[in-house]
């Protein structure tokens, strides 16, 4: 179980925004093949299509680079965002499993009394 006062203090990701096309065609175009679409949610300014690096398996560790598409409500367009993150799928994808790095952090959070294992997986997804 997740509390409600660790979600709200949970860092917020940081986006950039790449470009804002007139259309979702030409937006989807523009992401090359080495992205992978994943569940589109609705916010207040439009649906968003967040994009996982596919060169790591869906199931693992996740390369810490990520796009996401914006469908404005308003109109037809379409902003192209990318986080700050850089690419780390080489690291990840020889390994199997928890890395260190993460062991490290779960340690952290087991000894801060957090022990809910449901939301150190929702921390690398
Ligand atoms: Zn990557």
């Amino acid at each position: 179980m997740v509390h409600e006062s660790h979600k709200k203090t949970r860092k917020i990701p940081i986006w950039e925004i790449i470009q804002t096309f007139e259309c979702a065609d030409e937006a989807e175009k523009s992401i090359g093949k080495e992205w992978s679409k994943c569940t589109k949610y609705v916010t207040d300014e439009g649906s968003k299509v967040p994009y996982r690096c596919n060169r790591t398996k869906k199931r693992g560790k996740q390369c810490s680079a990520k796009m996401c598409l914006l469908y404005h409500c308003h109109n037809q367009k379409v902003t192209l965002f990318k986080n700050e993150a850089e690419h780390d799928h080489n690291n990840s994808s020889v390994k199997r499993g928890i890395d260190e790095n993460a062991k490290v952090i779960i340690n952290e959070l087991l000894s801060d009394g957090i022990i809910c294992f449901t939301f150190i997986c929702s921390k690398y997804e």
